[in-house]
């Protein structure tokens, strides 16, 4: 019997790319049924505690950091003067730490579905959650989609997408009636930012759709960053950024030069970098 069948690893199955992810494990901490979906939480011997949400990874402590501040920092020195953040899903709070580390913030609303993630991340992650108490973040727990439709027209400066895969709870979060929606409460020159999947696995598809459905939901310019992410499918990830009457493919390089921000992976030049998308990508986007 092979050594990954044995109780000793997590195995994340993609089925559909026939492949899998595996970590040693040591322990499980927590085994929750919410509302809304299955929560485990894992101590693993070399990625520290790994959280999964109906058998998906969806962060460990070693390696968050990456996902985290690209979904946060790019859209935020892309932005003009980011002051009024919005955040869906990222019950974690993972994301919500990075933009916190913005000066120019001055309000977070952070909206999950699911309360139990953010219990979970109190108890087996704390270092994501030590910015919870900062009188300028807001955590509410309900529908994403919801809150959107009743948001007021052209309110926020950066909307953040930082969801589950496009199925389940968040399956409403990649649908273009929800883009439009999300264009409708973006003031003039806002950015929205959607975790976006593999490029490798997904660029023809589910990329292709948001970038494609973006544009009809009115943004002026997309753009997709791909950027390392070992414990997700392929071990390669992205965000796409869209931009309400402003361009994503320009960014505050300044800034970015000169903030003190302790950050592990974000740079100028992981930035720019990451704006040139490799030519196997633009292929499958059909945008060679
Ligand atoms: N980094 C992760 C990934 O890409 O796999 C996502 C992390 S975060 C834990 C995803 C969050 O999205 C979950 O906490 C889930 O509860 C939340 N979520 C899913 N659907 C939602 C919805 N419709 N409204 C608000 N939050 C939602």
């Amino acid at each position: 019997m092979s050594p990954l069948a044995d109780n000793q690893w997590f195995t994340e199955v993609f089925d559909r790319h026939g492949s899998a992810f595996s970590l040693k494990v040591s322990e499980k901490l927590l085994d929750v049924q919410s509302a809304y979906q299955h929560l485990e939480v894992y101590a693993t011997e070399t990625f520290g505690n790994l959280m999964v949400l109906d058998g998906c990874v969806m962060l460990t402590d070693r390696d968050n950091f990456l996902y985290h501040e690209m979904i946060a920092h790019p859209a935020l020195f892309t932005h003009q003067q980011p002051e009024r953040v919005v955040i869906i899903g990222g019950g974690d709070c993972g994301t919500l730490k990075e933009v916190l580390r913005h000066p120019s913030v001055q309000h977070v609303t952070q909206i999950d579905i699911d309360e139990e993630v953010t219990k979970a991340a109190e108890r087996f992650f704390p270092a994501l959650v030590d910015a919870n108490d900062d009188p300028r973040a807001e955590l509410l727990f309900a529908d994403g989609v919801k809150w959107v439709d009743e948001a007021e027209d052209e309110s926020i400066d950066v909307l953040i997408i930082d969801s589950t895969d496009p199925v389940g709870p968040a399956e409403g979060l990649f649908k273009t009636e929800f883009l439009t929606r999300c264009h409708r409460i973006l003031k003039p020159g806002g950015v929205m930012v959607q975790q976006s999947e593999s490029p490798l696995y997904h660029s023809g598809s589910i990329i292709r759709e948001l970038r494609r459905d973006m544009r009809e939901a009115g943004f002026s310019s997309v753009a997709t960053l791909p950027f390392p992410q070992p414990v997700y499918p392929s071990g390669w990830w992205s965000v796409t950024l869209a931009g309400k009457q402003c361009s994503v493919e320009s960014f505050r390089e300044e800034a970015v030069a000169e903030h003190t921000m302790p950050l592990q992976y974000y740079t100028l030049a992981a930035h720019r970098g990451a704006l040139t998308l490799p030519p196997f990508m633009r292929q499958a986007l059909d945008e060679t």
